[in-house]
């Protein structure tokens, strides 16, 4: 099931088709609290999170349609910087591919976009090093 309350959520081995409203991309800083399993919006200059030290990470809610329904979905700066490279669309709208392959930490993606040739490298969000735990490849 992707369409989960509004939000849609891949797993391990989904591909899906979309289209994204480019224009509707917003972002927005995040912590990803570890004990809780969880992530929870920065709150600025009163952000407790903050206070604590917990890395602040720039995530990606855009409008969307799948299967016909208006969806959101969030994503990771590597999954946005894809599209960006994707596409040189400003506003409108495109149709991507998406597909995840693996779960935690081990999660990669791989988009295409209608009219390129090409897919995306396949990427992982950890491997950026800007999670304070960055995996090994
Ligand atoms: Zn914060």
């Amino acid at each position: 099931m992707q369409n989960y309350n509004g939000w849609l959520v891949l797993h391990d081995r989904d591909t899906v088709n979309i289209t994204i409203h480019i224009s509707s991309i917003l972002e927005v800083s995040k912590h990803y609290v570890e004990e809780r399993g969880r992530s929870y919006f920065c709150y600025g200059d009163e952000c407790v999170f903050c206070r604590e030290g917990i890395p602040r990470r720039s995530r990606y809610i855009a409008e969307i349609i799948f299967h016909g329904e208006d969806l959101k979905w969030e994503f990771s700066q590597e999954v946005y910087r894809a599209i960006r490279r994707l596409t040189s669309k400003k506003s409108g709208s495109v149709k991507a591919t998406v597909m995840r392959f693996g779960r935690g930490k081990k999660t990669r993606y791989r988009i295409y976009v209608a009219g390129r040739s090409q897919f995306s490298n396949s990427f992982n969000k950890y491997q950026s090093g800007r999670y304070g735990h960055m995996v090994q490849s």
